[in-house]
């Protein structure tokens, strides 16, 4: 059962008042709300994905975060809280490969106390050994990253040389854990791994398992993004309905990223994410917290805004509250709306430090 924690939003009389917020909905310059967190608890990973930490830029010479330098469970479960009590509904733990990070369900619990959901994102490579743990602790669901059933093409992307079959295992591990239907999310990158769609989707339908295709990003300075990579998400339906016939279906709820998609033999379903496509920032309702604590209000913002330095130096819940509506308040970001070859080429943070 989890706790219910009270949403105390008012400004208290006598007391020095919020700069910028001062309670009522919480919305951004385009009257969106903050729905989602991602919290990501490292900036470390077991694989060297060609298109998020490409082992060129991340080898044995790049500057991790130190230990002290991220933060604790302790310090991310407070501040979750905060969030949880201006309007936050779903934490989701990414990272580089949060299941790196030591006693990660340890942090699954705390979160589990708020009346939020709590998710993760992984590449599956160390789930089969936690998901009894994890689901234990209270994790609502998973999200497992694999871009290719084929073993040659999956050990080459990950370039860590890791066995596809190992994270096929630790899916139904997974779910037998009690954390089914597990969301599998497969980046297409045309010429790397287009040519998998139709297997891939075949190998989980009927399943129950919810495989999603992610059109291919810019994310970060050092994937060498270019439009022709891209496989639109209309040719993935196209792909995959010309095999099996799809249906559209309504979302689960407003504002979700992935677009659903219904086999008419009653097979499942598949998700697209348009994110090149058809962009969905009109919706985005995600604020993102980095490894050492900083805010994120974008996949691809340039810079965030410090909150480690207000935690470590002592600053009560109101005024981390109150920063955080601030930054939320000045939000203005839409760049999948703007993107551009040019834009593409912008210095981003890496999605391994702010998490996918
Ligand atoms: S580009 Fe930024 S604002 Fe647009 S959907 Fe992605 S994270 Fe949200």
């Amino acid at each position: 059962m989890k706790k219910v924690i009270p949403l105390e939003f008012r400004r208290d009389e006598g007391r020095s008042p919020a700069p910028h917020f001062s309670g009522g909905p919480l919305v951004d310059t385009r009257q969106r709300a903050m729905h989602d967190l991602r919290i990501s608890v490292t900036d470390r990973c077991n694989f060297r994905c060609v298109y998020c930490m490409p082992r060129e830029v991340f080898d044995a010479n790049h500057p991790f975060l130190p230990h002290s330098a991220i933060l604790t469970f302790e310090e991310i479960a407070r501040l979750a809280g905060i969030f949880v009590g201006l309007g936050v509904e779903k934490i989701r733990l990414t990272g580089g490969e949060p299941l790196v990070r030591r006693d990660l369900h340890r942090l699954v619990a705390l979160l589990a106390e708020l009346p939020a959901e709590v998710t993760l994102t992984t590449n599956g490579s160390l789930l089969a050994k936690h998901a009894k743990a994890l689901k234990a602790a209270g994790l609502d669901r998973v999200t497992v990253s694999l871009d290719s059933l084929d073993d040659t093409t999956f050990r080459a992307m990950n370039d860590a040389d890791f066995p596809v079959a190992k994270v096929i295992e630790a899916i139904e591990v997974a779910a037998a854990a009690g954390l089914a239907p597990v969301k599998i999310n497969t980046v297409v990158k045309r010429g790397v791994n287009d040519q998998d769609i139709v297997r891939m989707a075949e190998r989980w339908r009927g399943t129950g398992h919810i495989v999603r295709f992610i059109e291919y990003m810019d994310v970060g300075s050092t994937n060498g993004w270019r439009m022709d990579d891209v496989i639109p998400s209309a040719e993935v339906v196209r792909r995959i309905g010309a095999r099996w016939p799809l249906e559209p279906a309504d979302a689960n709820y407003a504002g979700e990223v992935a677009e659903r998609w219904r086999y008419v033999d009653g097979g499942g379903e598949i998700g697209v994410i348009s994110s090149v496509t058809q962009a969905f920032c009109s919706t985005c309702t995600r604020m993102r917290l980095s490894t050492e604590g900083s805010l994120f209000t974008c996949l691809f913002a340039q810079t965030g805004h410090d909150l480690k330095a207000l935690l470590r130096g002592g600053a009560s819940d109101e005024a981390i509250r109150n920063e955080i509506a601030a930054v939320w308040q000045r939000r203005a970001d839409r760049y999948s709306e703007i993107r551009t070859g040019e834009t593409a080429k912008l210095r981003k943070v890496e999605m391994s430090y702010i998490g996918g």
